[in-house]
């Protein structure tokens, strides 16, 4: 197909990615991102970091200046959402009535923060963070003292308690797993990580929410936990994941799983739309399900995998599984399956907050978490991706330069 036009819908990191990639690989035909955000596309990252600590801005988190979309020649059409795809024709409708046509449309939609079932009424104190309103939204309801309950002890729950704490909030982090995120970060660095809580002076709790109490303003006041412990609170946050926001490809007829389907050149199942960022997912060669990534990494190299492929191209990176998250002055950095079978090698001190753990089977490294040592991962990835064979005892010696490893040299 000659594509003389490419309508991007959603400006996130992978939408963003796709329009900027467009243009690096020398495409001169019509491009429009569309986003049902006012703020120009921004990264999400410091929303729970940063931004909410009110040490970054709007102007801050966005991809490009405005000079920039003027110079690379892309369309901005913002604060009006997509309501409708038409994929045989191109064409998406905006709720403000306005169709737009192209030849390609790319579904870069990301996912929706979900909302706790128990939440039914109509109260003011309850927040998701996946906008820079909702950031906006939560910072504003922080103060010294503020009692917030979070719900979900994932990354962002996580984060956004250390942020909090910071600000002065009394936090209390309610997650049913003890600890939480084992199947992201493996169970030794689980452990390490929940246990730092105590030392921001968050609470930790293992359970679930079985009732919000609401005044007779409708916000919340109280939680009671299936422990039957009442916890009174003044704000709350639900961090417990996001759905793909695939309701306009499933309307379409696309196919969906857990995701928009996509190969991997991110074409869906209809020629016309391609699909990339946290809502993709990729059928591999073999016709497996691919894990839906959520993570900034793998939305940035999904973009420029997308443009690639609306370019006839192959993709030129694997999909990354590395990621990187930060609490209460730890930087946390995981590349590989960390869930993976395998064995667990040490390296570091967790008394001075730097190490890593890597995740080896045989001579194969096959994932590796870090905190405060950012080169230990870059190093994994590289082994990693080459398939470089390592030993247990190079990997745990702190003499063994990681650098050389990549290399296949001990020392
Ligand atoms: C608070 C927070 C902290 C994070 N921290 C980290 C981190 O530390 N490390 C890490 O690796 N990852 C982190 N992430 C995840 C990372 O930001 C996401 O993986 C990434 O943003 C995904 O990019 P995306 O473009 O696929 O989706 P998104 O960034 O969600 O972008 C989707 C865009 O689509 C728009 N949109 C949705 N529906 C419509 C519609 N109907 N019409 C028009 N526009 C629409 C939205 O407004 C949005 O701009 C964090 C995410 C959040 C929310």
């Amino acid at each position: 197909m000659n594509v003389s036009s490419v309508l991007i819908a959603g400006g996130g990191m992978a939408g963003f990615q796709t329009a900027s990639s467009l243009r690096e690989l020398g495409y001169a035909g019509d491009i429009t991102i569309v986003d049902a955000s006012t703020a120009p596309p921004y990264d999400r990252p410091p929303l729970s970091k940063d931004y909410l600590l009110g040490s970054s801005t709007i102007e801050h988190l966005a991809f490009a200046k405005p000079e920039w979309y003027v110079e690379k020649n892309i369309a901005l059409v913002l604060g009006s959402a997509i309501t409708a795809l038409d994929p045989d024709s191109g064409t998406v409708t905006l709720a403000n009535g306005r169709d737009l046509c192209a030849d390609v449309v790319v579904l870069a939609l990301g996912g929706a923060a979900r909302k706790l079932p128990l939440d039914t009424g109509t109260a003011s104190n309850i927040h998701t963070l996946r906008t820079v309103e909702d950031a906006n939204a939560l910072h504003a309801a922080i103060s010294v003292g503020t009692r917030l309950l979070i719900v979900g002890a994932g990354l962002i729950g996580a984060e956004t308690a250390s942020s909090a704490a910071t600000l002065g909030a009394t936090v209390t982090l309610v997650d049913p797993f003890e600890p939480p995120l084992v199947p992201v970060v493996g169970l030794d660095m689980a452990r390490y990580l929940h246990a730092h809580h105590a030392g921001s002076g968050i609470r930790t709790i293992q359970g679930s929410l079985t009732q919000l109490i609401a005044d007779d303003s409708g916000d919340y006041v109280a939680a009671v936990l299936e422990s039957g412990e009442r916890l009174d609170i003044d704000q709350i946050l639900v961090g417990i994941g996001i759905t793909p926001n695939t309701q306009l490809a499933v309307a379409a007829g696309l196919e969906v799983d857990n995701g928009v389907i996509v190969d991997s050149n991110h074409r869906t199942s209809h020629p016309r739309v391609f699909s990339t960022g946290d809502m993709a997912r990729t059928r591999t060669a073999d016709g497996e399900l691919a894990r839906r990534n959520e993570h900034w990494e793998s939305a940035r190299l999904s973009g420029t995998a997308t443009a690639r492929g609306i370019l006839g191209l192959e993709p030129d990176h694997a999909d990354s599984h590395w990621f990187w998250s930060d609490r209460a002055g730890i930087h946390l950095e995981v590349a590989g399956d960390m869930s993976a079978a395998a064995e667990s090698v040490f390296r570091g001190s967790t008394q001075d907050d730097s190490f890593v753990l890597f995740r080896v089977n045989g001579s194969t490294l096959v994932a590796a978490a870090s905190i405060n040592d950012s080169m230990a991962v870059r190093a994994a990835r590289r082994i990693i991706a080459a398939g470089t064979a390592v030993t247990a005892a190079d990997l745990a010696n702190p003499a063994v330069n990681l650098k050389k490893l990549t290399r296949g040299i001990a020392s």
